[in-house]
């Protein structure tokens, strides 16, 4: 076998479905935040802090900024697939403070064929089953668990490629070439998307500045429901394989790189608006269904 095509296999053999990279989820992270109400950031700021990692994601971040320590908290259902205290299975003895130690990685991704049958991954269903979780839950740790979910999947329904077809694995299995890319011109076609967002190490002020410049060029987008970031993600699906081919495989030109772009922006916008309005729905309603028993304990 030619040394290119054997390391070219080597490439598409290591690659797993990841959705966007850290980069990606903390500019959705953060674009939540800064469209939450005060008190929906109290709420979520509040219940992080039980989450056993939280004292982590506040060295990451650099400072107790809860914003910041919310956007790396979004990116923590990608961190615990190379954590030892995860589990690919169901463990019999949970980690202090964790209701739930499976690293879950078919929930980061739903297939459906070309005919809209229904194949692997979760996707869509957890984030309906977090959402329940975390308005209706009265454990501190459970909610604390969920939320860092919850931020995570609507970023990765927003990745069209994490609604993908079965038959290439979302894109796992395609090798696409991008010349303008010398430090690793071959990569699956979804790992590129994934890599759209910019370098992984994103946070503090340049992360800030990142999101206020996705915002700027944007508008709201209609809040909907999983059902319809799904639709949108796949009604964009098709049109998202490059025409052109390369030397080895299809190519990635300048053209299809600023479309891309575009619509990276624009998913990673949306998700981060819909988050935010998600979270203020929650919120909003686990303080009415609690209203009533505080008061009546203050009696
Ligand atoms: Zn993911």
């Amino acid at each position: 076998m030619r040394p290119l095509l054997i390391f070219l296999l080597t490439v598409l053999a290591s690659t797993d479905v990841l959705a966007w990279n850290a980069a990606g989820h903390r500019l959705s992270a953060i674009i939540a935040w800064q469209g939450m109400a005060p008190e929906t950031r109290a709420c979520v700021d509040a219940a992080l802090r039980h989450h056993p990692d939280h004292g982590r994601w506040r060295e990451k971040a650099g400072a107790d900024d809860s914003a910041l320590i919310f956007a790396e908290a979004s990116t923590w259902p990608d961190s615990i697939r190379h954590d030892p205290r995860f589990a690919e299975e169901a463990a019999t003895s949970p980690l202090p403070g964790f209701p739930d130690i499976q690293r879950h990685s078919d929930w980061h991704y739903v297939d459906f064929d070309h005919l809209g049958k229904r194949g692997r991954g979760q996707l869509d269903r957890q984030i309906v089953a977090l959402t329940e979780t975390v308005r209706t839950t009265p454990d501190i740790a459970r909610i604390a668990w969920a939320l860092p979910w919850l931020a995570h999947l609507v970023a990765d329904l927003h990745q069209p490629f994490h609604a993908g077809y079965p038959v290439d694995h979302g894109g796992n299995s395609l090798l696409v070439e991008d010349p303008a890319d010398v430090r690793r011109p071959f990569v699956s076609l979804h790992t590129w998307w994934d890599d759209l967002p910019g370098k992984s190490g994103l946070r503090g002020k340049r992360l800030r500045q990142k999101a206020g410049a996705l915002l700027a060029g944007q508008s709201p987008p209609r809040q909907g429901n999983e059902a319809l970031w799904l639709r949108e993600s796949r009604a964009l699906l098709p049109s998202l394989y490059p025409e052109n081919a390369g030397s080895v495989a299809q190519l990635i030109d300048a053209t299809y790189q600023a479309r891309a772009r575009e619509i990276a922006d624009r998913r990673i916008s949306e998700a981060g608006w819909r988050l935010g309005g998600l979270l203020d729905t929650i919120c909003r309603q686990r303080v009415s269904h609690e209203t009533p028993r505080e008061f009546r304990r203050q009696q």
